[in-house]
């Protein structure tokens, strides 16, 4: 140590060092709850062989068992019951026996807003599964276009990362949810949208026709469930929405990147947001943990990825922040040899951010740059702008009803 000749010099050296703010700020949290199944289940999420083993277990002989599960499958994914009774194909006694062991009941719609362009969102609450515990609410946002229907679909109540521009990332994560929660959603869209199969239009002209996990949380630290409940409204004997018309939304959870493709094969989504690992550090800070070249490397691994097929890499417009043109040739030059497209985002701010959406000519500069480059680089507008308009004047409200309208807002200003 240098000698100090001042009497204030040693009064300084003598002092404490100083508490600084962590310069690492967590990159994940821990969940608070876990789910405690309902007395009596649905049958909603399970897989065909899950379903089999529940009816082996009120007594149904293992001969029946296949058939019984093609049946209860086919009322449930292709007819939307909403009860057992409705399910007129299978005998009164056995429907009696599913009713008084099973539901097949989803999340319940606490409250729906419906845009004069034709969005709603649906307020769901979810079971705590803790006695006396609050019960859990995610959102779920459909999205009509001339083309296709979108359904943005929630994850997790809450989110175990830390993105610095994300209000779910400010707040704490609760649970994550059951795949049935996650099938849930779709059904409910459904159930409100009129959307099930009937004798007049048993295979076509679906309302929601595309699925993205967009909402809240982060898929791939969900990996089984959303797998699992990804496959079933994939599945070609029920909801029927085709892996191409699904997308995944990811931070940059590496390792489940490979698995996503490999187990789930539906179209992938990177949540990518800055072009140097510094400044992704602080954006997304799981990059931390997975930095840019083993994300970017994962998506040049993703099987399936083609030019039909391409990964979508989605880029918040900040301003100042990551909106230059340096960023947008860094950009074009960091995605060279994957099959990419870029789908910019104009950031929605939230109370206490310290964020703000770039310029408009500042996004069309960079849009046009890339676009230049060979790449699509549409910028969403944001839908239903009169139901979600109430984010902003809702600044004074609950945080969490803010929350719930930006993921809302974000999600529709995403969709392809
Ligand atoms: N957790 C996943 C999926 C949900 S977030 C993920 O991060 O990819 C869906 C998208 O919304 C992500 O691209 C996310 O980065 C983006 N997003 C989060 N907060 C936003 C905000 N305030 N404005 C615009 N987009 C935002
Ligand atoms: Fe979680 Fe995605 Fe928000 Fe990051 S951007 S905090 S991963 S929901």
């Amino acid at each position: 140590m240098t000698p100090v000749s001042t009497a204030a010099g040693s009064a300084i050296d003598a002092l404490p060092l100083p508490v600084l703010p962590q310069a690492d700020a967590p990159l994940e949290k821990i969940a608070l709850e876990t789910y405690v199944p309902l007395a009596k289940p649905s049958l909603i999420g399970l897989s065909r062989a899950e379903i089999a083993a529940q009816l082996g277990s009120i007594g149904v002989a293992p001969a029946q068992q296949k058939m019984r599960t093609a049946q209860i499958w086919h009322w449930m994914y292709v007819r939307g019951a909403q009860n057992f009774a409705e399910m007129s194909s299978i005998s009164k006694d056995m429907r009696a026996q599913l009713e008084q062991h099973f539901t097949v009941a989803r999340p319940e719609v606490v409250a729906e807003q419906i845009s004069n362009d034709g969005t709603r969102k649906w307020l769901l609450r979810l079971p705590s599964g803790t006695a006396g515990e609050k019960a859990h609410e995610v959102e779920c946002v459909y999205i009509p276009e001339t083309d296709r229907g979108t359904l943005c679909v929630s994850s997790q109540v809450g989110c175990t990362l830390t993105c610095s521009f994300c209000h779910t990332g400010t707040q704490r994560l609760v649970r994550t949810l059951t795949p049935g929660e996650i099938v849930g959603q779709i059904m409910v869209a459904r159930d409100r949208l009129n959307d099930w199969a009937d004798r007049d239009t048993p295979n076509g002209n679906r309302l929601v026709t595309n699925v993205v996990m967009m909402g809240m949380g982060e898929p791939l630290y969900n990996f089984e469930a959303v797998r699992d409940a990804l496959l079933i409204v994939a599945d070609n004997e029920g909801i029927g929405i085709s892996r191409r018309r699904i997308t995944l939304s990811t931070s940059g959870v590496v390792p489940n990147i490979f698995r996503t493709g490999d187990e789930i094969g539906v179209m992938l989504a990177i949540s990518l947001h800055a072009v140097r690992d510094e400044l992704r550090n602080e954006l997304v800070p799981i990059n931390k943990k997975y930095p840019l070249e083993q994300l970017l490397q994962a998506c040049r691994d993703y099987p399936g990825a083609s030019n039909a097929r391409r990964i979508t890499f989605e880029y918040v417009m900040l301003r100042g922040v990551n909106d230059s043109l340096e960023d947008a040739k860094l950009l074009v030059k960091m995605l060279k040899g994957i099959h990419a497209k870029i789908n910019l985002i104009p950031f929605n701010p939230w109370p206490g951010t310290k964020y703000e959406c770039s310029d408009w000519d500042q996004i069309e500069q960079f849009s046009e740059y890339i676009f230049n480059a060979g790449y699509s680089s549409p910028v969403r507008t944001p839908r239903g702008r009169d139901i979600l308009a109430a984010c902003g004047q809702l600044k004074s409200e609950t945080e969490k009803l803010s929350a719930r309208e930006r993921q809302a807002l974000r999600a529709m200003a995403m969709t392809d």
